[in-house]
């Protein structure tokens, strides 16, 4: 069928290609991507030859007319980023409102997103979460960034890179404090995948104990500021207290009624606090 089919490709495993996404690349008439080499690498991985056209940010709009122009001439074009979902931290964006515009029909073909994979295994309580994506590079707009989300009391998600995650993790635990709960998720689907969780003063001894540390992706998870709060006031102190007399459910219980927090997250803040 003539359209756009905008196509997830994997993280770092090729295992996670699905069988829909195999289907649509065998069957399109070309495929667009945001660097023809990596994609060329994936297709001949998979067994698939197709012609290849390059859309990536500096050129979306020209590389967008001319995929409507094919997909006008009545071809079907798959369009895939580098790894992961295309429009998210990746150029597809404007690519698709441009198709959508010229009156195209345009499907998506889910799959690997680091984010969503890296949540699915950092353990945080269920509830509202924000994807921020790439924070600013220079440490002003960085600072100031943290800012605005300083007092957002759902997880906060980002994406960094190699070289800037250090001055990242020094800019979020300076902002957001050292107490704020952070779960670094490195390499997802990779071989020398990672997922720890600490505080945020932690972070950067952490980054310290394995030089390969530095290397690879980083989905960056902090806990938001209500649980950040929760974490560093009154009813952690209380909680303290109560554990140095009665068990974990009972002081979470208890201190749950004194500082008016959510009972589980003392609950969990207690089995911490237990070393548990
Ligand atoms: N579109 C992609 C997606 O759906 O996740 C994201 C592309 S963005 C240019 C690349 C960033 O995603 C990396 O710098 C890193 O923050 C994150 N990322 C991608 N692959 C990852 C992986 N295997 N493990 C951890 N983070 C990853």
């Amino acid at each position: 069928m003539p359209g756009l089919y905008v196509v997830a490709t994997p993280i770092g495993n090729l295992g996670d290609i699905t069988l829909r996404a195999l289907e649509v690349l065998k069957s399109v008439d070309r495929i667009a991507a945001e660097d023809t080499r990596v994609t060329g690498q994936l297709l001949a991985a998979l067994g698939i030859r197709k012609p290849l056209l390059s859309v990536r940010e500096h050129n979306e709009r020209q590389g967008a007319e001319k995929l409507i122009g094919k997909i006008a001439a009545g071809e079907a074009v798959a369009y895939v980023t580098d790894a992961g979902t295309p429009a998210i931290s990746d150029p597809g964006a404007l690519l698709v409102q441009a198709v959508r515009e010229a009156g195209f029909a345009v499907r998506p073909l889910p799959g690997a997103n680091a984010a969503v994979a890296a949540l699915s295994a950092a353990g945080f309580p269920p509830g509202p979460w924000l994807f921020y994506g790439f924070l600013p590079p220079k440490t002003k707009a960085r600072q100031d960034a943290l800012r605005d989300l300083e007092r957002m009391s759902c997880v906060l998600v980002f994406y960094e890179a190699p070289h800037r995650v250090r001055e990242t993790l020094a800019d979020l635990a300076g902002v957001l404090g050292g107490e704020r709960r952070i779960c670094i998720a490195r390499e997802l689907t990779k071989q020398f995948e990672e997922i720890a969780c600490m505080r945020l003063e932690a972070a950067a001894a952490w980054l310290d104990a394995d030089a390969y540390r530095e290397k690879g992706e980083f989905v960056l998870m902090l806990a938001g500021a209500a649980q950040a709060a929760a974490d560093a006031g009154e009813a952690r102190r209380v909680l303290e207290v109560l554990l140095q007399e009665l068990p974990v459910k009972q002081a979470a219980k208890l201190a749950a009624q004194i500082s008016g927090e959510k009972k589980n997250l003392l609950y969990d803040m207690a089995l911490e606090l237990k070393g548990k």
